[in-house]
């Protein structure tokens, strides 16, 4: 299936395929050339105040273009970080360092005595809780710490949903996130969507998983090698759950994969090798995005304005035998750089190893590039990427947060790892559940004494990143708003505190850009359907009575193809998913997991409709199942009504014995309503209302 339409070069120089955002519907964010960038590095005096809303209004992100600002924020943004307090130097940056400081001004006391203020648990934030108190302290929120008797509003978790139990509240982590990001199984996902829109997904290297497709990664390469024979690949093997570069490596022929040894023995995916990576200073570097899912149903995703630029340590050189083994030149990590001796700490953002994005962004927009394209390939493929992760995340939600019954809601912070081909293309390399908070980073004073050290470049970016998250996901904003309403008058003149701090830097691109983006949706309905069936809340994994109550129900078992077909099918499509070894919540189930599900799917759909394209064939299945189920479930209600009238028509209790409604009642009101309600059922069945 996936050998059709492959060239060599499989990642095309062009576009990103049908579904994008114009470009021109992407306004510039005023980004300004790097020789204005300022001064402002002055260090607030000590006693300034310490939170943002008594810092001057034209703060951060006052470079917001004309309608909504979708580039990041106007570059080389020193000067901001004292004005809104997140700068080591600046006054939030010393409250983390344990001295927290009252506001000064009127509204310090009043205000929290007029409202309770957001309670945040930040007893399991790990690594990412310095940034979280700064945010906490600028937002005036109350942090617990320690934990707390009584629930609070926000729970902060470092690693997981199942950091602790939570019943109410809202949660910083998804269920099951970790497990869909994983490499094996975002390449799974990506690779559906491939195989569906192949032009809309070709921002994802191609890529197999080992060790189930060895034989298909080495038959596919000779293939292309045949048809190309100056074609001169190099791939890199990444193990499944690593990070920070642990276990990769390079290799310029399949037949150098290395199946022995504890790391290389683990599943990978061995994935194509960006060969003409775009230079800075002669440097590889990568970009970290941070993107916030804010609800998966309905879909929210929100975009950072600026990110991370993570630099090389040795100038690049396109991979040959002798330097494929050189990690300082061909990966971009942060935890393998910082150990080069090369790597440089530096305490502005345009200089150093790391610095923000949006210093690169000036720098390319300075030399001519089209940098308003750049960024909105950049929202496509973040969208389109959240599109691919969302049927798996569905799964997971619902088994761990059942409909009905208490628990949080879940947003989340993820970190999109992103490579720009020198043509300005985009390249996902991986998705982080748990992108790195920390705003400090090692220092070595002498041989073999470290120290942590503020980092300023990471304090900018990623105090903004959280303290925004919470602004978006404030439990209290909908109430404050109608209390302001309310006491208008009681309140004139007083400023609330999110007036006074910097404008978002979190720009919302989803449902923004829905309308662009919701035909690649089908793997989500796919994903409804396979809910549907999964019958007992609490599984992820749909068993083979499901599986056949589906096919009944669809009505998709026919002569050509009986129930012990579809049997056949069940059992053998679960055998192999579960024979991979995946590392799978319930790998102890038997069952059928989503992505054996679409498989199953995938081969009904291609039966079903022999002569459409895949993408045709999938949407037709799912139009029918779809219909089918709702005139199934207009049906019920219509006996439903019929049950009723009948009740209605019966004589009062106590007047005659209740036998019940008999079914051939029921049929008459079915057969005489059916024409013009079920179609109206249907109908309202289809609209979702
Ligand atoms: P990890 O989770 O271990 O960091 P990544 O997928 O992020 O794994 O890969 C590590 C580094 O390898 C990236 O930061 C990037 O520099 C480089 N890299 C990964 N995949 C590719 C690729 N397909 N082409 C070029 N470079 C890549």
């Amino acid at each position: 299936m996936r050998t059709e339409g492959m060239e060599p070069a499989g990642l095309e120089p062009a576009g990103m395929g049908t579904a994008g955002i114009e470009p021109a519907e992407m306004e510039p964010a005023g980004l300004e050339p790097p020789e204005m960038e300022p001064a402002c590095e002055a260090e607030e005096p000590p006693g300034s105040p310490s939170l943002p809303a008594e810092a001057p209004q034209d703060g951060p992100v006052a470079a917001d273009p004309p309608g909504e600002g979708e580039l990041p924020a106007a570059p080389c943004r020193e000067r901001e970080r004292g004005r809104c307090g997140t700068g080591p130097q600046g006054s939030a940056g010393r409250a983390a360092r344990g001295r927290a400081r009252r506001a000064p001004g009127r509204r310090s006391g009043g205000e929290s005595a007029r409202r309770p203020g957001v309670t945040v648990d930040s007893s399991k934030a790990k690594t990412s809780l310095e940034a979280l108190k700064i945010s906490l302290r600028q937002l005036r929120w109350k942090e617990f710490p320690f934990g707390r008797r009584l629930p609070c509003d926000i729970y902060w978790h470092g690693v997981s949903f199942h950091d602790n139990n939570i019943f109410s509240g809202q949660v910083n982590k998804f269920p099951g996130m970790m497990e869909t990001v994983r490499k094996i199984t975002l390449s799974r996902a990506m690779r559906t969507m491939q195989d569906l829109f192949p032009l809309e997904y070709n921002f994802y290297p191609r890529s197999w998983i080992l060790p189930e497709e060895l034989p298909l990664f080495v038959a596919e390469v000779r293939m292309l090698k045949d048809r190309n024979p100056s074609w001169k690949p190099t791939f890199i093997v990444k193990p499944d759950g690593g990070c920070q570069g642990d276990g990769i490596y390079l290799i310029k022929d399949p037949s150098d994969i290395r199946l022995t040894g504890s790391i290389q023995s683990r599943p990978a995916v061995v994935q194509e090798y960006i060969c003409k990576p775009l230079l800075v200073d002669k440097l590889k570097f990568d970009i970290r995005l941070y993107v916030l899912l804010k609800s998966l149903e309905p879909l929210e995703i929100y975009i950072a304005k600026d990110g991370l630029s993570r630099f090389c340590t040795e100038p690049y050189q396109e991979p040959t035998l002798k330097n494929l083994h050189q990690v300082f030149m061909h990966l971009t990590n942060y935890s393998l750089n910082i150990h080069s001796g090369n790597f440089i700490h530096s305490d502005s953002v345009n200089t150093g190893s790391k610095r923000t994005f949006s210093s690169i962004l000036c720098r390319l927009s300075s030399r001519g590039a089209d940098v308003k394209k750049l960024w909105s390939d950049i929202i496509s493929l973040v969208i389109k990427t959240i599109i691919a992760l969302t049927p798996e995340l569905k799964v997971y939600y619902q088994s761990d947060i059942p409909a009905g019954k208490p628990g949080p809601t879940c947003f989340q912070i993820l970190g999109f790892d992103i490579l720009l081909m020198k043509n300005l293309k985009p390249i996902l390399l991986e998705v982080n559940a748990n992108p790195s908070m920390r705003i400090e980073h090692e220092q070595e004073l002498s041989p073999g004494v470290f120290e942590n050290v503020p980092s300023p470049v990471d304090e900018e970016v990623k105090v903004a990143v959280i303290r925004d998250t919470l602004r978006l996901v404030d439990p209290q904003k909908k109430k404050r708003k109608d209390t302001q309403c309310q006491s208008a008058e009681q309140e004139a003149g007083e400023e609330l505190p999110e007036a006074a701090l910097p404008s978002l830097c979190l720009k919302q691109v989803f449902p923004k850009y829905a309308k662009q983006f919701s035909y690649l949706r089908l793997v989500d309905r796919v994903a409804a359907l396979f809910i549907r069936f999964l019958g007992v809340k609490g599984t992820t994994k749909l068993g083979p009575t499901g599986f056949r109550t589906f096919i009944r129900n669809c009505k998709l078992s026919n002569s050509n193809f009986s129930m012990a077909a579809v049997d056949i099918l069940y059992i053998d499509i679960t055998r192999r998913w579960n024979s991979m070894g995946i590392d799978h919540k319930e790998s102890g189930n038997p069952g059928m997991c989503l992505q054996a599900f679409v498989e199953a799917f995938f081969c009904l759909a291609q039966r079903k409709y022999k002569s459409l394209p895949l993408h045709d064939q999938v949407a037709s299945l799912i139009e029918l199942c779809e219909c089918r189920l709702a005139a199934l479930r207009g049906k019920r209600l219509v006996w439903g009504c019929g049950l009723a009238q009948r009740h209605r028509a019966l004589p009062a209790a106590g007047t005659a014995p209740c036998t019940g409604p008999a079914p051939p009642r029921g049929h008459q009101v079915f057969r005489l309503q059916k024409t013009s309600q079920l179609r109206a059922l249907m109908c309202r069945d289809r609209t979702g209302s």
